[in-house]
């Protein structure tokens, strides 16, 4: 933290300079038209693009194939958040780097939080409940709307195109996952699904926390190892976007097969590069799940 506060200070000493060329760049953005909207991570990303469509300018801070919880940003990310119009972001509980970000916002940027209207859980990856998304989007939308009133339409037409498509994937998740032989989700990677499971009445193990800090202890791989023997689990799961080494040696120690949950928050280079959507993440969990619980529908 201190590391980040002298970068910060230092930072706001060449801040003359690089607002001048920022305002430069901004009223050139503005001349084009186009909204700029960065997102922290790849959630508030592809929402954002989905309410934005082509009307706004959209990117993101962190890196294909980087996770959220331990980001450090660059000094030309920070820099990079003056031109901002909006910056979406989670929360600095999932993201706590964000803390460091939001002062360098131009006093003129809307920040819109999407675990401000969240329910409260004890699981910070709030997008794993379709209930969440929906004030998130909205709030995009909105600061869409106020920082750009002629595109009004498109944005109220995209959000309501997202919301249909978040009521669909509900539904499909709910029937999908109501007659399940096995109904604990063994997951050889972090805390990343407990919203998930609570709102479909599935059970979850994980190997490690809400975050990928820390290395696993040799206790907590043992604890794993039998559970999944004992629970008879033909599958396991484990993100794609991880190294798969430890769910190799897992699945070969227990027998299981492996199957990959997305987390969202983290995807692979590839997907980065297609702008893979929320929903279709999603729906490739879904046929993760109905696949590894052995759903029948
Ligand atoms: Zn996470």
């Amino acid at each position: 933290m201190k590391k980040t506060l002298f970068l910060l200070i230092i930072l706001l000493a060449a801040g003359a300079v690089f607002l001048s060329l920022t305002r430069k760049q901004k009223s050139q953005d503005a001349s084009n038209g186009q909204v700029k909207v960065i997102a922290s991570g790849y959630v508030p990303y592809t929402v954002a693009k989905q309410i934005a469509g082509d009307a706004a300018d959209v990117s993101m801070l962190l890196p294909a194939n980087a996770e959220p919880h331990s980001f450090e940003p660059t000094p030309g990310a920070i820099v990079s958040v003056h031109n901002a119009d909006v910056f979406v972001y989670v929360s600095p509980r999932l993201e706590p780097w964000v803390t460091d970000i939001l002062p360098s916002l131009d006093k003129n940027a809307l920040a819109v939080d999407a675990a401000a209207s969240a329910k409260p859980s004890k699981d910070p990856h709030i997008w794993m409940d379709f209930d969440n998304m929906i004030p998130f989007a909205q709030a995009i939308a909105q600061a869409l709307t106020q920082k750009d009133p002629a595109h009004q339409e498109q944005y109220a037409a995209n959000l309501k195109a997202f919301n249909s498509q978040l009521e669909e994937l509900d539904r499909q998740f709910a029937r999908g996952l109501e007659n399940c032989k096995y109904r604990r989700i063994m997951h050889v990677g972090h805390l990343a699904f407990g919203n998930l499971a609570s709102r479909y009445g599935l059970e979850l193990t994980a190997l490690a926390g809400t975050s990928h800090d820390g290395e696993h202890s040799v206790k907590r791989l043992a604890q794993v190892v039998d559970l999944i023997k004992k629970s008879g689990t033909p599958y396991v799961f484990t993100e794609p976007a991880l190294s798969q080494n430890l769910a190799g040696v897992l699945a070969q120690e227990t027998g299981a097969k492996l199957l990959p949950l997305y987390t969202v928050e983290h995807v692979s280079v590839q997907d980065a590069q297609d702008n893979v959507s929320y929903a279709e993440l999603m729906r490739r969990n879904l046929t993760s799940l109905q696949r590894g619980l052995e759903c029948q529908l």
